[in-house]
């Protein structure tokens, strides 16, 4: 099975380019933020929490996400491997996911870490506010909290897939071809395809 994780700050175009990979290696993408949206959109209790850390742009706690990220695996027992975008964020998460992967016989395959450096990624979200209406890409103190919580929290997590020689770079400026073609090179690195 092929399984990647989708790395990278707010902003460094992991949703964009997630929809490319599945369908070149045939994937079952599963962003935890969609996931979140889609439950504060159908008033769901998961999305009244979800919605009270988002809109500061806060972790939503562990437990919770590592939970419903489980029951979204579990519930593609077909998907040929998997893109997991957003998530993991946290070493527990990282952990949690490792451990619950091995248990059903497979493991991420490599995690590939889009890189972006900071005033574009404030850019491309100002942008994508405009564009897609998501309060949290329209508040630049809700942006520069993403982005600290990011550093504080998230960054550390591509130590974890270093640690087992997982993890990829990628440059993540320039047109979307030319990195989409930086990622597909990395994850032949790690992954013979047909
Ligand atoms: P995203 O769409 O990935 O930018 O996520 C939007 C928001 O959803 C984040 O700012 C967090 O509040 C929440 N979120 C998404 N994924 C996670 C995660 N793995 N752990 C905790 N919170 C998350």
């Amino acid at each position: 099975m092929l399984n990647i994780v989708l790395f990278g700050p707010p902003g460094a175009g992991k949703g964009t380019q997630a929809e490319k990979l599945i369908s070149k290696y045939n994937l079952c993408h599963l962003s935890t933020g969609d996931i979140f949206r889609a439950n504060i959109k159908g008033e769901t209790e998961l999305g009244k929490l979800a919605k009270s850390y988002m809109d500061k742009g806060e972790l939503v706690p562990d437990s919770v996400t590592i939970s419903m990220l489980e029951t979204e695996v579990d519930k593609n027992k077909q998907a040929l491997g998997f893109i997991f975008d957003g998530f993991p964020r946290t070493t527990a998460q990282a952990k949690a996911l490792s451990t619950f992967l091995s248990s059903k016989g497979t493991s991420i395959s490599v995690m590939l870490a889009l890189d972006v450096n900071e005033d574009e990624l404030v850019k491309r979200l100002l942008l994508r506010g405009e564009a897609s209406g998501r309060e949290d890409d329209k508040d630049k103190s809700v942006i520069a909290n993403r982005i600290k919580v990011y550093n504080e929290q998230t960054a550390v997590v591509a130590d974890f897939y270093a640690s087992e020689g997982k993890f990829e770079k990628i440059n993540g400026i320039g047109g979307i071809d030319l990195i989409f073609s930086r990622l597909c090179s990395a994850i032949e690195k790690h992954y013979q395809t047909a």
